[in-house]
């Protein structure tokens, strides 16, 4: 950000907008944990639910793995679990929950043939954002899930979840509406999150334009 723009939010009495990034710009992947290498879904659950892998685990009430079919085309992946989610142990419940179902619902799926994950595993305090550090010691975790799922598509859900699993700080707004790709070759579409919805219902459409372009994928595949 220039001094200038940063006088001008000054002046405003605004906060600048620094994007958090979970990891530097350009760093590879990281490995997948020693203790989720090579596990399958039971033991990799109980591995989750044991970790102490970040200080999160010291403010949650409960791990939230993933809910869904583990044969599931799509997988729906969000931030991280928020006050109900970490109640409950599932992701998505709640208002943010209810209207994500509506969406895939709309899209034809119901709840149960999606599988739905959060980048973290467990709330951080206050809904703040993850940190850089949680998400480079939660992120293997989902990188085992979508190894074990195999989905024929990704849908990332919210800033947080597509900036972190397209290594970038490139805005919500530019990368949506087009289709990424992960190294592995799956395919990624970025949306905005339910939560952010229920607060600007006039996002809807471009929300539906997002679902129909995953639908596109999922039907007719897609060519990187
Ligand atoms: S957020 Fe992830 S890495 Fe941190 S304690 Fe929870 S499961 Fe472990």
């Amino acid at each position: 950000m220039t001094a200038r723009r940063s006088e001008y939010l000054d002046a405003l009495g605004l906060q600048a907008y620094v994007p958090r990034l979970p990891l530097p710009l350009g760093s590879p992947p990281p490995p997948v944990a020693g203790e989720s290498q090579g596990l399958g879904w039971d033991d990799l659950a109980d591995a989750v639910s044991d970790c102490r892998r970040c200080a999160l685990c010291g403010t949650r009430t409960q791990t939230v793995f993933g809910v869904g079919a583990r044969d599931a085309r799509l997988m729906v992946v969000g931030e991280a679990p928020g006050a109900e989610e970490d109640r409950q142990g599932e992701p998505f419940v709640g208002r943010a929950g209810q209207l994500l179902n509506a969406v895939l619902r709309a899209a034809g799926f119901g709840r149960e043939q999606v599988f739905i994950a959060n980048i973290l595993k467990c709330r951080p305090p206050n809904n703040r954002d993850p940190l850089p550090a949680e998400v480079e010691q939660c992120l293997p975790y989902l990188e085992r899930q979508i190894e074990l799922l195999r989905p024929a598509l990704l849908l990332c859900v919210g800033r947080i979840a597509a900036q972190n699993l397209l290594r970038t700080d490139v805005t919500i707004g530019r990368l949506r509406g087009r289709v990424h790709t992960l190294p592995s070759g799956l395919p990624v579409v970025v949306t905005y999150h339910p939560a952010y919805l229920l607060r600007s219902p006039g996002e809807k459409r471009k929300v539906w334009d997002d679902l129909k372009l995953a639908m596109g994928v999922l039907r007719d595949g897609h060519r990187a």
